[in-house]
């Protein structure tokens, strides 16, 4: 068999959470909370998993009543008119089925897509599924943040769509509003479209606003805007998410959403709806992380671990030069099998595997697991 993605391997998330079990590792690698959802929306769930009525499938494009609680918290979060319910916003499973969605509705073959590197792994997969090509621009090494002038360069008659995730998977870089009116500006000539990738939208720290998409008018008008409630509800195994884009896009995506998994799970849908008008939930969450950060760090102050500042998301980058010289996958499985912490190379999240000697821990984890995690680490290190 000819294989479409012959280049492909597991992806590093399955590979080093498979690996943490056999060495029974702490796992820092794969994204996800040690800690549940709130007890609110547990209940929730178990209460509409045994109401009648509830077991059949959801409407395609997810229940009314969840696109309506989207909408409200959209408008109540970003300060933008409220995106209709009816043509703006259609749930997906998970962000991931919304990325694959937006892309298979609008890539044709032969399409650029422009992917800021490093990237979270699924991107480039997914356009080359689509017969589009993955045009791939370098973040700055120093900040991962966007260099605009190699945006500007990288854009060409041919680029579709422009793909970017604020906060950032891996670096936590956050885009600002002097971002976006850049990208606006030099968008403005052109008809590429734009997939703002924000689901780490609720974890962003030191004060700083996440800054949306949506709230570009802009670049609003060309923009389908993804959102997860695995990471907003420490609910990553829900695997509900969501796209906000004008009617004629979501017409697009709802046009492949509909024979791709064609609605998702409805007792699912209605236990988040019950939760969303509760902001408080998300709004104590960069408080949140933002102190799991600074325990991670301030436990891992006397090892030889450089880290990187982390604006947002819940991923601390560190260069670990002065504990070895191995190429970073090598490291991250020593430090998983031999230390007993597993991290993610950052090397996954190039095309080509570029090592930049930076490793991932994620800190979505309760104080006392970051606590052992780190003991063992300064033992290492
Ligand atoms: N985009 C980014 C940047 C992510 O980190 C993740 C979660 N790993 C996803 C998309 C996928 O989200 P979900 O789990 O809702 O499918
Ligand atoms: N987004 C998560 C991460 O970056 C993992 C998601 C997955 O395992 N596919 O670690």
């Amino acid at each position: 068999l000819a294989s479409k993605l012959p280049d492909v391997g597991t992806s590093i998330f399955s590979v080093m959470s498979q690996l943490a079990q056999e060495h029974e590792a702490i796992n820092l690698a794969q994204g996800f909370p040690d800690y549940d959802p709130p007890l609110v929306l547990r209940e929730a769930l178990a209460r509409h998993a045994t109401t009648p009525g509830h077991q059949q499938y959801a409407p395609m494009p997810g229940l009314p009543r969840l696109r309506e609680a989207i909408s409200h918290k959209t408008a109540l979060v970003y300060g933008v008119p409220a995106p209709n319910p009816n043509t703006e916003i259609t749930i997906t499973s998970g962000a991931t089925e919304a990325l694959y969605a937006v892309l298979a509705a609008v890539v044709h073959p032969g399409d650029e897509v422009l992917v800021l590197e490093p990237a979270y792994d699924l991107y480039g997969p997914a356009i080359r599924l689509q017969g589009g090509k993955p045009v791939y621009v370098p973040l700055r090494a120093t900040d991962f943040r966007p260099d605009w002038d190699l945006v500007a360069a990288a854009l060409s008659p041919r680029t579709r769509l422009i793909m970017l995730n604020t906060p950032h998977n891996p670096s936590g870089a956050v885009l600002t509003e002097q971002d976006w009116d850049t990208l606006a500006g030099l968008l403005a000539p052109t008809n590429t479209l734009v997939l703002s990738d924000e689901v780490y939208e609720h974890m962003v720290f030191d004060g700083q606003p996440h800054r949306s998409a949506l709230q570009h008018p802009q670049l609003a008008e060309r923009s389908f805007v993804l959102s997860s409630f695995g990471k907003t509800y420490h609910a990553t195994g829900w695997k509900v998410g969501y796209c906000i884009a004008p009617p004629a896009l979501t017409a697009e995506v709802r046009r492949v959403h509909q024979f791709l998994t064609f609605a998702v799970s409805t007792p699912t849908q209605h236990a988040l709806a019950d939760v969303l008008a509760e902001a408080a939930h998300f709004q104590a969450l960069p408080a949140f992380y933002q102190a799991k950060r600074d325990l991670f760090a301030e436990l891992l102050r006397e090892t030889g671990f450089d880290l990187l500042p982390v604006p947002g998301a819940y991923f601390q980058l560190a260069r670990y030069h002065r504990i070895s010289a191995l190429p970073d996958v090598e490291f991250a499985r020593r430090l998983t099998t031999e230390v007993g912490v597993a991290v993610v190379p950052v090397s996954a999240f190039y095309h080509d595997g570029q090592d930049a000697g930076l490793i991932r821990f994620c800190f979505a984890k309760e104080d006392e697991t970051l606590r052992q995690a780190a003991q063992r680490l300064r033992e290492a290190a």
